[in-house]
């Protein structure tokens, strides 16, 4: 008789996926419920930076994301009017042992659903909508939209910011709240570009009134990704797959740096959307029962620090060591290792929101003087403010999955 407790993973993103294959990894058989009838390759770039790449290295997943990713020199910021750079942040100088790498979302996602699959082919369950919770004994039921109840001895909840899990934990759950900033994202491909235009294979970043835009390549740099935000309070869709005219990208920023304008204008049309920013206030609970949260159902992340799907993986990482390990109150120990350190990030990108968009003209000089300057010193110093995010290992819990706060 199998002994080993079963797991029911809710969700299938970026945390779930993760989680699933951790478990695998420590020998467990989850089972993901995903709610959506087939798992299309949605999304563009994101950033992977070496704390969410250490875990994916201990999943054997390194090789396999460099191989489909790119990876950046570093961080360039540039003035948002005139082009120049502020400052250059060169990774090299940091001192990183795994590498800060950019990949399309749809091949992380691919990336890991295959190597679940491989381990165990049925792991996947699609079309399974969870829609309540109850608790049990030894575990917990989900119940499914038009589908058979699942039990699980612990559940975890993947299911990203508009969480039914979270309603599960938290009683008093407040909604997800807009934020007042609109995403556009797109891709161009980098050989429909004259020389001229490629922008150096940094992640570039620019910072202006009310408006910021990051831009990276993707695929060994056959595709550049950008995310373009902009303050806007009269459109509040959140879709990865929202389709979005290009004149009103082009519109939003006609005054900004004209090469960044030029390359903007090579958007491809069918690639181009846009995507409501929301956020929630943190929750003092993450688990309840049997049932676990990670990942934006736990502690949304706005996207001004790249810390998402970083964060989810972390998570993902943490949980499966303890629930691999079975001792102890698993969903305590859970959060007491990741509370702190994400609140702190979850602020973090936050403080972004305003540092990157300072209207003030006299805010905003002071700010980039200061990143040139520190830049100047010391790369380290210059990167002062994110680099204690990029050095957390997997190695805080240790192999046999006992806490510790390293
Ligand atoms: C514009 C933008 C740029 C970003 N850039 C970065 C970046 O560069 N780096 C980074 O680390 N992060 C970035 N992020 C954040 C990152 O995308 C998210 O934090 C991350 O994708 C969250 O993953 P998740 O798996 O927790 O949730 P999700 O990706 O939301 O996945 C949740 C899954 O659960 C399923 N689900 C939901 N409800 C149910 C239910 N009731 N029953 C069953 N299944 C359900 C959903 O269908 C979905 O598949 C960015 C976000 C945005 C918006």
């Amino acid at each position: 008789m199998d002994t080993r407790p079963s797991v029911a993973v809710v969700g299938a993103g970026i945390s779930g996926l993760t989680c699933a294959l951790a478990l695998q990894q420590r020998g467990l058989r989850p089972k993901i419920l995903e709610q959506a009838a087939l798992l299309r390759q949605l999304g563009a770039g994101l950033q992977l930076s070496p704390n969410a790449m250490a875990v994916m290295a201990k999943l054997g997943m390194q090789q396999a994301l460099l191989d489909t990713g790119s990876v950046p020199e570093g961080i360039r910021s540039v003035n948002w009017r005139s082009g120049n750079d502020i400052a250059r942040v060169p990774f090299a100088a940091l001192g990183f042992d795994f590498p800060y790498v950019h990949v399309h979302r749809a091949d992380l996602q691919q990336t890991l659903l295959d190597a679940v699959l491989a381990n165990d082919p049925d792991c996947l369950l699609t079309d399974q909508h969870v829609e309540a919770v109850v608790a049990e004994q030894d575990g917990v039921t989900l119940l499914i939209r038009h589908g058979e109840p699942v039990y699980a001895n612990w559940v975890v909840g993947a299911d990203g910011i508009r969480s039914r899990c979270r309603d599960y934990v938290v009683s008093d759950n407040s909604a997800p709240r807009f934020t007042g900033n609109v995403a556009w994202r797109g891709l161009l491909r980098t050989d429909s570009l004259p020389e001229r235009l490629r922008p150096p294979r940094w992640a570039n970043i620019w910072m202006g009134p009310g408006r910021h835009v990051v831009m990276y390549y993707l695929r060994g740099g056959e595709l550049i990704n950008f995310v373009a935000v902009r303050e806007q309070d009269d459109w509040q869709e959140e879709s990865w797959n929202a389709p979005a005219s290009l004149r009103d990208l082009l519109h939003d920023f006609a005054d900004w740096d004209p090469t960044l304008f030029d390359l903007l204008s090579h958007t491809d049309p069918k690639s181009c959307f846009r995507w409501a920013l929301f956020d929630r206030d943190p929750i003092s609970q993450w688990h309840k029962d049997r049932l676990i949260l990670i990942g934006d159902a736990a502690h949304p992340m706005l996207p001004f620090l790249a810390q998402g799907a970083a964060m989810g993986i972390e998570d993902a990482w943490v949980l499966s060591q303890l629930i691999a390990s079975g001792s102890g109150d698993v969903g305590a120990q859970f959060q007491a290792l990741r509370e702190q350190r994400c609140s702190r990030v979850q602020q973090l990108a936050r403080d972004n929101m305003v540092l990157f968009h300072h209207r003030n003209t006299v805010l905003r000089n002071g700010r980039d003087l200061v990143a040139r300057g520190l830049s100047m010193v010391s790369p380290a110093l210059a990167a002062k403010r994110v680099k204690w995010i990029y050095d957390w290992r997997p190695t805080a819990v240790s192999a046999a999955g006992q806490a510790s706060r390293s």
